[in-house]
């Protein structure tokens, strides 16, 4: 079991975390309920006959309670309702996340295949979890870690750099996994002294609805991180609202000609300025900015005024790095090669002109 001293347990304590993640991390301590349990005691009036527009329209107004239900829990000595055998918050998200599927829009690509009829998208991904490995990661941001990481196969989108492609890209298939696994896999992990449940890909998106599943099955409370692209639809957003506590999001692109060539990812900007917004709005957020080669001006600069502007200068910004060029990178001649030292350097003062404060150390 890990355990959490020395610095690991200090981070929680960092200003700048604080300042930023404050119910993540009460959360992580112990001292505030998951989004995920909170929802799960939530009675909601609805049934399977229930038009779908209709389920949406409850959904929203559910949504704004929601809100006001976490903060008087967040205020007391929390004592969560039994609701019995009731329709659950959870159990309205986990009827619309199935209807979607019917005809896929989790992600923007919106390929409309029923995926519950044994039918594939561009991600090719089915109904259950391909999974590829799960493990306490020390690798992600200090106030992640140890983070439980499930590591799943498919891709939303097709970066030509991308670092895990022989998952993103089905070069291993993964153990086909029912969401009931997963979930005392998420037990397990946490056990294990994991701070959290890290959902990721490839990109979590297409398994939206079996995360909703898993979590609704997971018995211990846990801080739920969702750790995508950002190229994920509306309705997908809008059943991650109060299902999330904090969102590690990447904003790769500053421009949709870029995210187009480089991504395959038409639209992306819109999308993942939107679900920046919206996570912004119902969790809390840690932004991955990876520097790109040949990519400042264009990108690294206009997504780093963005978030100032709209998020403000206390979003925590991991600017990253550490690209380098893996799978079809060297297709495009500026992404095959390592970053500069003034490339770094630049996208620093970017940072700094920007006016970002609250910056990954
Ligand atoms: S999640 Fe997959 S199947 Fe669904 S719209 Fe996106 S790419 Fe298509």
């Amino acid at each position: 079991m890990w355990r959490l001293v020395g610095s690991r347990q200090s981070i929680l304590e960092d200003p700048k975390v604080k300042k930023s993640l404050p119910r993540y991390v009460g959360v992580v301590k112990g001292e505030l309920r998951p989004k995920f349990v909170i929802a799960k005691n939530m009675v909601v009036d609805f049934d399977s006959d229930t038009s779908t527009e209709d389920l949406w329209n409850i959904h929203r107004l559910v949504l704004d309670e929601y809100n006001e239900k976490e903060r008087r829990l967040d205020g007391l000595e929390a004592k969560l309702p039994d609701i019995g055998g009731a329709n659950s918050f959870l159990d309205l998200k986990l009827e619309l996340g199935r209807r979607v599927m019917t005809s896929c829009h989790l992600c923007t690509r919106r390929c409309s295949v029923d995926r519950l009829s044994g039918e594939r998208g561009y991600c090719r991904c089915g109904d259950e979890f391909s999974v590829s490995s799960c493990f306490p990661h020390l690798g992600e941001e200090p106030e992640l870690v140890p983070s439980g990481t499930i590591f799943t196969c498919g891709c939303t989108i097709r970066c030509l750099h991308c670092q895990n492609w022989g998952i993103s890209q089905w070069r291993e298939s993964g153990t086909p996994t029912k969401p009931g696994r997963v979930a005392r896999i998420v037990e397990s992990l946490k056990s294990q002294g994991c701070r959290n449940v890290n959902m990721v890909g490839g990109d979590p998106t297409p398994n939206c609805w079996l995360w909703l599943r898993t979590m609704k099955d997971v018995s211990v409370d846990i801080a739920t991180v969702w750790n995508s692209n950002s190229y994920y639809s509306q309705e997908t957003a809008e059943l991650l609202a109060s299902f999330i506590d904090l969102y590690l999001l990447d904003f790769k692109y500053g421009n949709d000609g870029c995210a187009e060539t480089i991504s395959d990812a038409p639209g992306y900007f819109e999308a993942c300025t939107r679900n920046h917004l919206t996570a912004d709005r119902h969790g809390e957020v840690v932004i991955r900015v990876l520097v790109l080669p040949g990519h400042n001006e264009c990108c690294t600069g206009p997504i780093l005024e963005w978030i100032e502007e709209n998020l403000g200068p206390w979003t925590r910004v991991n600017l990253m790095f550490q690209y380098r060029p893996e799978w079809r990178a060297r297709e495009r001649q500026e992404l095959g090669r390592r970053l500069t030292r003034e490339e770094i350097v630049g996208a620093l003062e970017m940072a700094e002109r920007a006016g970002l404060k609250n910056l990954v150390r």
